[in-house]
């Protein structure tokens, strides 16, 4: 892959980055909220599992982004961590983080969504 495509796509995963960091900051105060209303308790219960939920989510994008960031530095950006083969411009334009190729990720969330109990192992 190129420098200049290398720069472009480490840009994009900063910005990603501090997007992720700066809209779970802005959600910390879903957690100071109480209320003595039952219908708004539960609705504030609602909230926060839909606020766990979403800083799952996220903390789940950052930790693809900062392995991105760090096959970067290692000079293995875009490259397959199964095949080994480079994953496609077109793909990476949309998934700058994508740790697979289109093929690999299809195989990994079939069976990411048999065993979505089993513990995730950082790549
Ligand atoms: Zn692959």
């Amino acid at each position: 892959m190129k420098q200049g495509d290398i720069n472009r796509y480490e840009a994009l995963l900063m910005a990603k980055r501090e997007e992720i960091l700066g809209s779970s900051r802005h959600r910390e105060d879903i957690w100071i909220v109480e209320s003595n209303d039952l219908i708004e308790t539960v609705q504030l219960a609602s909230d926060r599992e839909l606020a766990i939920r979403t800083l799952e989510r996220e903390s789940k994008s950052l930790m693809q982004v900062d392995a991105a960031l760090k096959r970067i530095d290692r000079d293995e950006f875009g490259i397959c961590l199964e095949c080994e083969e480079p994953i496609s411009a077109k793909r990476l334009a949309v998934v700058p983080w994508a740790a697979y190729c289109l093929h690999c990720q299809q195989l990994h969330d079939t069976r990411d969504s048999t065993d979505a109990y089993e513990p995730q192992l950082a790549a």
